[in-house]
């Protein structure tokens, strides 16, 4: 087994630290997957002990006080060092975050690097505008994409080749997966995975979890073991976990979404189009605020020479945000001109707010003037 320390002397924070990936999390305790494998002398102590495969060991850590009193929160996707292992317990503690690139929020993962869309060739049918919502609900959380069409062995090759050739179109460039055919797990789909961290998406029925299966032969054993520590199943807590890939990365075993719903504004919309992106980087529309609706000088909108297929996902997309945005608004100028009440039963009562000083101040003057006077009166009716 090769040796122990991380490799990179820049990322080691202190000597006796040890780096590594936090893949799951419960309660207070993060299983900690390390970087490196257990040289000889420490795996030859341990080697019972580790109830993972010895390669890389998974620590079972806690958060050192520091980053509690910081606030620090610890997401499954960091990258951490480790203090102090205890390679009898193989426990840990967590001194130190790095940096976080991009994470997801549903599921949360962090140093998320790409989604995996999974859609099926068939059973269900392969229907382009709800790909296409997927497709841009993929876009905006702007992490590369690997598009990866499903039961490959339930379509003919003359369909494969066509859903490819359109699907380019869209400036995509699928990969084609079969689980019932070990033939057709392709080389690409574990290529585009390798020292990854990906996050699987997609509707229901389309195989996400077999594909899962397929990739990671060894989830389960994991599973147990690491829960085993914890004595807990791994289905009581609705936790993100990592699976580390046999050819290295790691895929996270809750899906990243599976209701494609768009919330965007009417003028960002374009961007999560690659069509889009290429007509524009070519050249400008007339105006700067161009929606694209054939407006006189737009590049985008399809004309006869230039067609493109999803123009009309693009359209019905952006009417939804465009309604979407407008009942936003009416929600805010709602808010911001009532006041909204429980009564009594649970009622809401909706009451309009005061313009804020404008009638405050002559509120306060009248009450004012009001309790003056009846002070004189009584002063008076004294005297
Ligand atoms: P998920 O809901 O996306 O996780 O889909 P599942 O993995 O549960 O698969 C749904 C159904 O599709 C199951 O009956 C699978 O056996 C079947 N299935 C998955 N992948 C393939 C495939 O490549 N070919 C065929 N013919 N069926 C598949």
């Amino acid at each position: 087994m090769s040796v122990t320390r991380a490799g990179n002397p820049a990322e080691i924070q202190t000597q006796g630290t040890w780096l590594g990936t936090v893949i799951s999390i419960q309660a207070n305790y993060y299983s900690v997957q390390l970087d490196n494998e257990l040289d000889d002398e420490l795996a030859g102590t341990t080697s019972n002990q580790i109830e993972v495969s010895a390669e890389k060991p998974v620590l079972l850590c806690i958060r050192r006080g520091l980053l509690k009193k910081l606030g620090q929160q610890i997401m499954v996707g960091d990258r951490v060092a480790v203090e102090e292992p205890d390679w009898l317990g193989m426990r840990g503690a967590i001194a130190s975050i790095h940096p976080r690139q991009k994470f997801l929020n549903r599921p949360p993962v962090a140093n998320v690097d790409q989604i995996l869309l999974v859609f099926a060739l068939a059973e269900p049918n392969l229907e382009p505008y709800q790909l296409s919502r997927f497709l841009i609900k993929a876009e905006l959380t702007g992490l590369a994409i690997t598009l990866c069409l499903n039961k490959r062995d339930l379509v003919s090759d003359e369909e494969a080749a066509e859903w490819t050739k359109r699907l380019s179109s869209w400036g995509y460039q699928p990969l084609m997966a079969s689980i019932r055919d070990d033939e057709v797990l392709p080389a690409a789909l574990t290529t585009a995975l390798k020292d990854k961290i990906t996050v699987v998406a997609g509707p229901s029925g389309v195989g996400k979890s077999s594909l899962t299966n397929r990739l990671i032969p060894e989830q389960n054993l994991r599973v147990c073991a690491v829960s085993g520590k914890l004595g807990r199943g791994r289905h009581t807590t609705r936790h993100v976990e990592l699976f580390e890939l046999p050819e290295g990365g790691f895929l996270a075993d809750t899906p990243g979404f599976n209701q494609p719903d768009i919330v965007t504004t009417p003028e960002s919309l374009s961007d999560y189009f690659p069509e889009i992106r290429q007509r524009r980087a070519g050249a400008n529309c007339q105006f700067s605020n161009c929606l694209h609706r054939d407006e006189p000088g737009c590049v985008v909108s399809s004309k006869e020479d230039d067609e493109w297929e999803r123009y009309e996902h693009y359209l019905a997309l952006l009417e939804e945000v465009t309604k979407q945005q407008q009942n936003l608004q009416q929600q805010r100028n709602a808010e911001a001109t009532e006041k909204v009440k429980m009564v009594e039963d649970g009622k809401v009562l909706h009451e309009p707010r005061l313009e804020a000083k404008k009638y405050r101040e002559k509120v306060v003057i009248k009450l004012f003037k009001n309790s003056a006077s009846t002070c004189l009166k009584w002063k008076t009716s004294k005297s």
